[in-house]
């Protein structure tokens, strides 16, 4: 295999404040006038807040079809419930990879009346083969992602692995790499993501410095560094930093989208519509 190059910093995109469900606060990085989408990437929102006010409403009943919800939470708990009987609470730490496939129904309501609601949402695409399959989840609690230590690095395995650490997520379509990463200050992680692949990094505390040598670009808190594609990734922390690293096979598929409907047509989108309206989801 050749040598490949460093991944740098291509584009770096600032996350907007905004409000989705019944006016819950949050920080929307991906899906937004700055970048649209990246392959197959579809939404990244944070929600962070210690008001009540801001989450408190959370998320009533909604559907989703033809891509993947995938829910990370960090503070708070948040219960999920849809229509298909499946229920759940999501606690701090805990993973929630959500197949909308061909259709569900659900709510994602705070399982709490005040403290810190603080958490990361992904949308994944689907490719046009898997959009109408049945609704499937993979979740799994904190305890249940695998940790790694590197020096001044704490790398909490999703997705992908590291040091032969592998995360519990499964999902051959996009093979997604998903890593959350903290470093104390100075402290260093150096990645191979997979070549080809779509790959972010997002800073939710702190700021890092990505890249190498002249080239090398700082990330502060709520910015997106949207990859250079190539081999591995350096991460530097410029001070204590949390970031989250995405990486995943681009689906180069025509995207119709509407709210939470994600299908390659527009005539895919109406029967969406029209199947969630005489209730076949
Ligand atoms: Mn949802």
């Amino acid at each position: 295999m050749n040598n490949l190059a460093t991944r740098g910093v291509a584009r770096l995109v600032r996350g907007m404040p905004t409000s989705d469900g019944a006016g819950v606060k949050l920080t929307r990085v991906i899906g937004q006038p700055q970048l649209a989408d990246l392959d197959p990437f579809l939404m990244l929102d944070e929600f962070g807040t210690d008001n009540p006010g801001d989450y408190i409403a959370g998320f009533p009943d909604h559907p989703h079809r033809g891509f993947e919800t995938v829910t990370y939470m960090l503070d708070g708990r948040m219960r999920h419930r849809d229509n298909h009987g499946h229920e759940g609470v999501l606690v701090p730490g805990s993973v929630q990879w959500m197949s909308a496939g061909r259709g569900i129904v659900h709510s994602e309501m705070p399982e709490q009346q005040e403290g810190r609601m603080r958490g990361l949402q992904l949308w994944i695409n689907l490719p046009a083969r898997d959009k109408m399959t049945a609704p499937r989840y993979q979740e799994f609690g904190p305890e249940k992602i695998p940790q790694v230590e590197l020096g001044a690095a704490r790398v909490k395995v999703i997705a992908g692995s590291v040091d032969g650490v592998a995360g519990p997520i499964v999902q051959p379509a996009t093979d997604p790499t998903y890593l959350d990463v903290e470093l104390a200050p100075a402290g260093r992680f150096t990645h191979t993501l997979p070549a080809g692949h779509a790959a972010f990094a997002y800073v939710y505390e702190g700021s890092v410095l990505i890249g190498e040598g002249d080239s090398a670009t700082t990330v502060n808190t709520h910015e997106l560094a949207v990859l250079t594609d190539g081999g591995p990734v350096r991460l530097e922390g410029r001070s204590s930093a949390r970031v989250i690293l995405l990486a995943g096979r681009p689906l180069h598929e025509p995207v119709a989208k509407y709210g939470p409907f994600v299908m390659n047509t527009r005539e895919e989108l109406m029967q969406a519509f029209e199947d969630f309206q005489q209730g076949r989801f």
